[in-house]
């Protein structure tokens, strides 16, 4: 199975085919986001009080540790880590941006993109960077 994992503390993210991660809206409101670990799939659950709209930026954390999975150099990605059935390491990007499907699944051997967004980003090695 894929592991997905907090870049900080290694926490395990993903359940029953699920990516958890809490997250915060614009306007205060929190909680817990279900995000289908299948990447290209943009099948997301929450609470319908928590309903996204289309364009809407929010700010993912790690349920375990709390820290801000937003990507220093640009705000409006997430980054996880993500470990294959073979045991290889890579890194996810996806859009912090409601309806934006634009996921990078990333290694040093090879790039993978999903989403019909993800033509948008260029240069996806720029993510590997620290
Ligand atoms: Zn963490």
């Amino acid at each position: 199975m894929n592991h997905y994992k907090c870049t900080y503390c290694s926490a395990h993210l993903n359940v029953n085919g699920y990516i958890v991660l809490s997250f915060k809206k614009k306007h205060g409101k929190n909680g817990v986001i279900l995000m289908s670990e299948e990447l290209g799939n943009y099948t997301v659950y929450l609470n319908p009080d928590l309903k996204f709209e289309e364009g809407e930026k929010s700010e993912f954390y790690c349920p375990c540790c709390s820290k801000s999975l937003q990507f220093k150099e640009d705000q409006n990605k997430v980054r996880i880590f993500k470990t294959d059935e073979k045991g290889e390491e890579h890194t996810v990007i996806f859009s912090a941006i409601f309806g934006e499907k634009s996921t990078y699944q990333l290694s040093e051997e090879r790039q993978l993109s999903f989403g019909e967004h993800a033509m948008k980003y260029l240069d996806p090695t720029w993510y590997l960077k620290e």
